[in-house]
């Protein structure tokens, strides 16, 4: 699914360049429940995102299902995150003015496609257990309520690949447990590929692969 091919990747501080990630290659095999563990500024979020190619490296190469990142235009890169990516943070990133279906809608809203797929939307949230909470707005859910409902709205798309970083980052470890035990099943059934950015280790066992990152390098 995602081949990463001795990735460098440095920041500029001031004006210097600073190294985050320094020949970096890995391989995530498609459908595999996958994580990114290391230690604060290790380069795990920066990985994430040229994985998910929300930002371009400085050499090396990037491939999502054998398609070579870096020669896309701007426009196609928007369209391949659109269409094949889910993406899901720390911070819900939730409307507050919206009800969770219509937050779940939000990527085909710009298509015009939203009313089409409301019932599937609803679908979705009764799968993650929000079925009793679907014109709920975000001040009206708990944490992990708002971030099953940013799951759901990853996954509407049906995406061939889903990013997390952090997912639970804000939930209490019972929560986040849930919030695994769901990403984890909806791989198992719509065999996603899921990568996950996680600090903390309780979630990491039920995993395919686990990438371990520090100082900008794979370790193991
Ligand atoms: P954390 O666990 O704290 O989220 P991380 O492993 O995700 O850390 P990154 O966010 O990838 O780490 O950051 C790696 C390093 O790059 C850090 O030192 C960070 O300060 C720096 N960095 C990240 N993004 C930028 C940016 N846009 N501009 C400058 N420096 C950045
Ligand atoms: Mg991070």
């Amino acid at each position: 699914m995602i081949d990463v091919e001795n990735v460098n990747k440095s920041y500029l501080r001031g004006k210097t360049a600073v190294s985050v990630l320094r020949g970096v290659t890995c391989h995530v095999p498609t459908g595999a429940f996958s994580f990114i563990v290391g230690p604060s500024g290790s380069g795990k979020s920066t990985l994430l995102y040229l994985m998910g190619a929300l930002d371009t490296p400085d050499s090396g190469s990037i491939r999502l299902r054998g398609e070579d990142l870096a020669p896309l235009e701007p426009a196609k890169k928007d369209e391949l995150r659109r269409r094949s990516i889910g993406f899901i943070f720390q911070s819900f990133n939730l409307l507050p003015n919206l009800d969770a279906v219509d937050n779940v809608l939000v990527p085909f809203l710009p298509t015009g496609e939203a009313a089409s797929r409301r019932s599937e939307a609803a679908d979705l949230l009764r799968q993650v257990g929000l079925g009793n909470r679907l014109d709920h707005r975000p001040s009206e859910l708990s944490g992990g309520e708002q971030q099953r409902v940013a799951i759901a709205r990853a996954l509407l798309k049906r995406p061939a690949l889903i990013l997390a970083d952090e997912p639970t980052g804000e939930l209490d470890s019972a929560t986040g447990q849930e919030i695994f035990e769901i990403l984890r099943r909806m791989q198992r059934e719509m065999q996603t590929t899921i990568v996950t950015v996680t600090h903390d280790h309780r979630y990491i066992q039920d995993s395919d692969l686990v990438l371990r990152i520090q100082d900008g390098r794979i370790v193991a």
